[in-house]
């Protein structure tokens, strides 16, 4: 199995080292925004335990997120009224993952509206931050 790599981009956000747009924090795990959305409202969830992905992590850490998880999915979806919502998770390169610290991506889909690609474009800042800001107020 591969090992943590501490200098991840997520453990730097987790650090408070680089930037975010915040969705929610608590002792456990973080929220945010997806700077690349595939779609509006795609936001992310960080258990702040290491790990890099599924594989390696501790159950208690699982077992800690799924609540959060669901918790945030309805408040996505009460903010974007998205048709459905995508729950993923990437196991190493291969499998997608570009990010080595566990995270579950909540990507809402509108009916119609094809999902952008996998770490696409930049979405904009202001609008990043109203999500946030409007998700966390649902939560
Ligand atoms: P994965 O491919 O599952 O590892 O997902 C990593 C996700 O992180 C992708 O959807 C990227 O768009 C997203 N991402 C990369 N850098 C940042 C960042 N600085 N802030 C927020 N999201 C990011």
């Amino acid at each position: 199995m591969m090992t943590y790599d501490p200098s991840n981009i997520f453990a730097k956000i987790l650090a408070g080292e680089l930037p975010c747009h915040k969705v929610y924090e608590d002792d456990t795990a973080l929220v945010m925004m997806d700077i690349f959305p595939q779609s509006k409202g795609h936001t992310l969830v960080l258990p702040k335990a290491p790990s890099r992905n599924l594989l390696d992590a501790d159950p208690a850490t699982l077992s800690a997120v799924m609540p959060l998880v669901q918790r945030v999915a309805r408040a996505v979806e009460a903010v974007t009224k998205a048709d459905g919502l995508r729950i993923a998770q990437f196991n190493e390169a291969p499998a997608g993952q570009t990010v080595f610290h566990l995270h579950f991506h909540i990507i809402p889909v509108y009916e119609g509206i094809a999902l952008g690609a996998h770490g696409g474009g930049k979405a904009d800042d202001a609008e990043l931050a109203a999500l946030a800001k409007n998700i966390a107020a649902k939560l």
